[in-house]
């Protein structure tokens, strides 16, 4: 274990032109929020040294560690489907690349360290609720094994930020695959520097992709790779109930990691339209559409790689569409294996997505929760649907899907409550609920209390393990928390 940094910043380093450097402002009164230490361990660095007075001056930005080569990195975007030819990071700085304990390549980035020569208008801040939403979801999403940016600590500012009103300024230090998004290479490909363009897809393959350095068209795999990176990553999403909120081209990454949580919330009962974005009026965004944006950003994606694929412009859109069009197959094949896991399925027929989407049929509109009723089919793998039925406001749906879904069943040989077991490794009993979440930041960044949050962040830890006495972070929203609205928490 380390009691520095080891940075080695391939970004800085190999891709001078697509980054700006720049430095954090200085804040008053950086105070520890939160210190992520089993990630510190990850990230082979000594966990008591990052929460002492020097780490939480380097998390808060006031401090630049040896080594370190901060800058912000440009990049552009489509935003609610509006091209934004420059973007980036506005509000974030890299600090560097480390290599974890597994010989994986990490960014150390802090997000709400002060103005860039990307910040338009902005101040370049982030305020305490929005940080440790982020932190506490993004951890969620990890434990729940979907691929994610990490949180590695959370300070406190000591100032306070303007925005609806004035609130308390703070520093989130994300470490994610890479940030290279979407909307990267779209801020070279607008201004026509194919050059560059096939730099950033070199060294992206570099970095992520490296089994396709010696394909046939390296290009046509990184799209394909990409898009399977992603279809995984939705799918993910869809199977724990998860709408992102704001999936612009600048939020999607290449490596397929879940980034930037603004917005973004837990559906309660199943609906496909569910929108909880403040911005998002026409829910383009909305759970259901996901799938369909992510191939749309795709598409993004592979018209700036055209050049690349092949000199005839007219044979790489034949290749760059057909592998987007893929998307929808990948996407299908991955949601479907998840769901069979899901329903306690253990080998695939070819009435098994019928059957997937006859579950969320008998679901919709039965005001059930829908991360509950997959728990409790749990129990009637075991033989009794009482408890799933209990959910339903009519079950005669779910009447009849059971019936289905027990004769394919006894296509398999598992027992009762081993399948019932199975079903629990991969249905959580605890989520992210949105009450739970907003509970836990309305009481940090009111009266700087940390209890809620540490509370929900432990429960988080083990999604899939009922304990008793923890109820209240399985059960849904009481009535009188309405319909929840997020707001882009900048
Ligand atoms: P996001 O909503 O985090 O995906 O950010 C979209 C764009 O707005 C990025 O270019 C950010 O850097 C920029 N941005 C968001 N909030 C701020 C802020 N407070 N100050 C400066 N730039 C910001
Ligand atoms: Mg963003």
């Amino acid at each position: 274990m380390s009691a520095r940094f080891e940075f080695d910043n391939t970004y800085a380093r190999e891709l001078e032109g697509f980054y700006v450097p720049s430095q954090a402002a200085v804040v008053p009164q950086p105070k520890l929020l939160s210190l992520n230490r089993g990630l510190a361990e990850e990230l082979c660095l000594d966990p008591d040294v990052l929460g002492s007075d020097r780490g939480v001056a380097v998390f808060a930005g006031n401090e630049s560690p040896a080594g370190a080569s901060p800058l912000a990195q440009a990049y552009a975007g489509h935003q609610f489907g509006g091209f934004v030819p420059r973007l980036g990071d506005g509000r974030a700085l890299l600090l560097g690349e480390v290599i974890d304990r597994n010989g994986k390549r990490r960014d150390i980035q802090l997000k709400g360290s002060g103005r860039t020569p990307f910040s338009r208008g902005g101040d370049g801040k982030a305020t305490v609720g929005p940080v440790l939403r982020e932190f506490l979801v993004s951890e969620a999403m990890h434990t729940l094994g979907i691929p994610t940016t990490r949180a590695l600590a959370a300070v406190s500012t000591g100032e306070q930020v303007l925005r609806e009103g004035l609130l308390p300024g703070a520093v989130l230090t994300r470490v994610a695959a890479s940030h290279l998004r979407v909307g990267t290479f779209q801020f070279f490909a607008a201004r026509g520097e194919t050059d560059k363009v096939k730099q950033l897809a070199d060294y992206s393959i570099a970095r992520h992709y490296p089994e396709l350095g010696d394909a046939d068209n390296p290009y046509l795999g990184f799209l394909a790779a990409v898009r399977d990176a992603q279809a995984a990553l939705i799918a993910g999403w869809m199977h724990v109930g998860f709408v992102h909120g704001v999936m612009n081209t600048d939020n999607m990454t290449i490596s397929g990691e879940t980034i930037d949580y603004g917005p973004c919330a837990f559906i309660d009962t199943y609906e496909p339209e569910a929108v909880f974005s403040s911005i998002d009026r026409g829910g383009r965004y909305a759970y259901g559409q996901q799938p369909l944006i992510a191939r749309w950003n795709l598409g993004r994606l592979a018209e700036t790689l055209l050049p690349l694929i092949d000199a005839d412009e007219a044979r790489a859109i034949q290749l760059a569409g057909d592998a987007v069009n893929d998307f929808v197959d990948h996407y299908l094949a991955y949601w479907l294996d998840g769901m069979r896991a899901k329903l306690g399925l253990a080998v695939s027929e070819d009435e098994d997505l019928e059957l997937a989407n006859g579950f969320l049929a008998a679901l919709e509109g039965q005001n059930a929760d829908y991360t509950l009723a997959f728990r409790r089919l749990s129990d009637a793998a075991r033989g009794d649907d009482a408890p799933l039925r209990a959910l339903l406001s009519d079950a005669s749906a779910y009447d009849l899907w059971a019936d289905r879904w027990r004769k394919r069943l006894s296509h398999e040989s598992a027992s009762g409550e081993a399948r019932a077991q199975a079903m629990d490794r991969v249905n959580p009993i605890y989520i992210p609920r949105n009450h739970k979440v907003e509970e836990a930041l309305t009481v940090a960044a009111g009266s700087q209390l940390l209890d809620p949050f540490e509370t929900l962040l432990e429960v988080l830890e083990n999604p899939f393990d009922e304990k008793e006495g923890l109820e209240a972070y399985s059960s849904p929203a009481p009535a009188s928390f309405g319909r929840y609205r997020t707001f882009c928490g900048t």
